[in-house]
């Protein structure tokens, strides 16, 4: 009799051609993403082209709830257990898709059509493509967790173009911050003692973030930009508004430390006479819980096709990403494929470039493997699923040492 062990394998061997056999047509996908960037929660031209390839390929698709760039891909019976793959697709302004999800999303679409071929018709559980869209700033994955789209999902997998490969780390919790200064206007040279200036407000607040900066953990950051600076030089501003991201190890660190930016804000205001708002332009990115079981598993099939895969030192400050919010409700994982050479910062025009590499298409297509056999094993190997589990009810989120 086929033992549990061979007929798995089997399916390994399955993914492994049914990738070869994709590999044109999604490297080809992956370029036209590359091509045609489109901003957090605007990827409408992006999410068709990756439903079209669900459709066709035999997963039911349907839509999420006023998240018009999301979807969801269903292969399978539909009861337990769910693995998802995760897709994010968005671009970022001006620079593209200097982040690689084109890589993520074409790598996690490769993956789940993959893991559906090798399966075949009757397999027990379901395989999900989520598309997860708006990851810069806007939290699609934190909303589709309020809409319901991660009930019921045993294990989340997905992936980020880096600078080296490594299977997990750890990522700040963010706050996205709206500030903004209310003045007075009036003729700038005619009568600016009538004025009160937004804008000297903005100055002395941008000022006071830098003297806050040199008090704060190591491991926090504060940036922003300035997102409204006045209208013309003859009327004093009367209106200004910033865009700043406030991160630190933990969620409940990022509330603390807006605390103090709205102080900053507030003494600015009551310095210039004017009057300031800082609200919360988006969801509250949490810390980040990587399931090393599953993260583990990945890292071993990288290996098996000649990726080097580094142990992960985790110090500093770091970005952040939805994916916290999912990795406290569910097992996920989010390793980093190397795609760039070492040093190459992400959101620079350098990744941006190495993203649409033929070289990083071919990275894409061996993570996807990787990806797809470890659904595999999570949907077929007894006990493997219930490992990952009791890592994830008995473990915290990576913290830096
Ligand atoms: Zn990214
Ligand atoms: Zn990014």
């Amino acid at each position: 009799m086929r033992t549990q062990v061979e007929a798995i394998a089997e399916v390994h061997q399955r993914i492994h051609e049914a990738i070869a056999d994709l590999r044109q047509e999604m490297t080809a996908l992956s370029l036209d993403i590359h091509q045609h960037p489109e901003l957090s929660m605007e990827e409408y031209e992006t999410a068709k082209k990756l439903k079209a390839k669900l459709a066709d390929n035999g997963f039911e698709v349907s839509g999420v709830e006023d998240l018009p760039t999301a979807f969801v891909g269903r292969a399978g019976s539909g009861e337990s257990p769910r693995i998802a793959f995760l897709l994010e697709y968005d671009a970022l302004p001006e620079i593209g898709h200097a982040c690689g999800h084109n890589l993520i999303s074409t790598g996690g679409l490769t993956a789940a059509l993959a893991l559906k071929r090798a399966l075949g018709d009757d397999f027990p559980g379901t395989v999900l493509a989520i598309g997860t869209p708006g990851e810069e700033g806007a939290g699609g994955k934190i909303i589709e967790i309020e809409k319901g789209v991660f009930e019921g999902v045993d294990a989340a997998l997905m992936f980020h173009p880096g600078d080296r490969t490594i299977p997990w780390r750890h990522a700040t919790a963010t706050a996205h911050l709206q500030i903004q200064f209310f003045g007075k206007a009036a003729h700038a040279a005619g009568n600016p003692q009538e004025g009160r200036n937004a804008l000297a407000a903005m100055i002395q607040f941008y000022v006071a973030i830098d003297g806050l900066r040199q008090h704060i953990p190591e491991t926090a950051r504060i940036h922003g930009i300035i997102t409204h600076g006045g209208a013309a030089p003859n009327v004093v501003p009367d209106y200004t508004a910033a865009s700043f991201l406030v991160r630190a190890l933990t969620r409940e660190g990022v509330l603390e430390l807006v605390e103090r930016v709205k102080a900053c804000a507030e003494a600015a205001a009551l310095a210039t006479g004017t009057r300031t708002e800082v609200t919360h332009a988006g969801p509250l990115y949490a810390e980040r819980k990587n399931n090393h079981t599953i993260a583990t598993r990945v890292a071993d099939y990288l290996q098996a096709q000649g990726i080097e895969v580094e142990v992960p030192v985790l110090k500093g400050g770091t970005g952040s990403s939805d994916i916290g919010n999912v990795s406290l409700i569910l097992p996920a994982i989010h390793p980093y494929l190397q795609i760039a050479p070492r040093g190459t910062a992400g959101h620079s025009h350098a990744f941006r470039e190495a993203a649409g590499s033929p070289e990083a298409q071919e990275r894409m297509l061996q993570m996807a493997e990787a990806l797809a056999k470890t659904g595999a094993d999570l949907l077929l190997e007894p006990g493997f699923l219930d490992k990952v589990w009791e890592e994830f009810r008995t473990s915290g989120p990576d913290f830096p040492a």
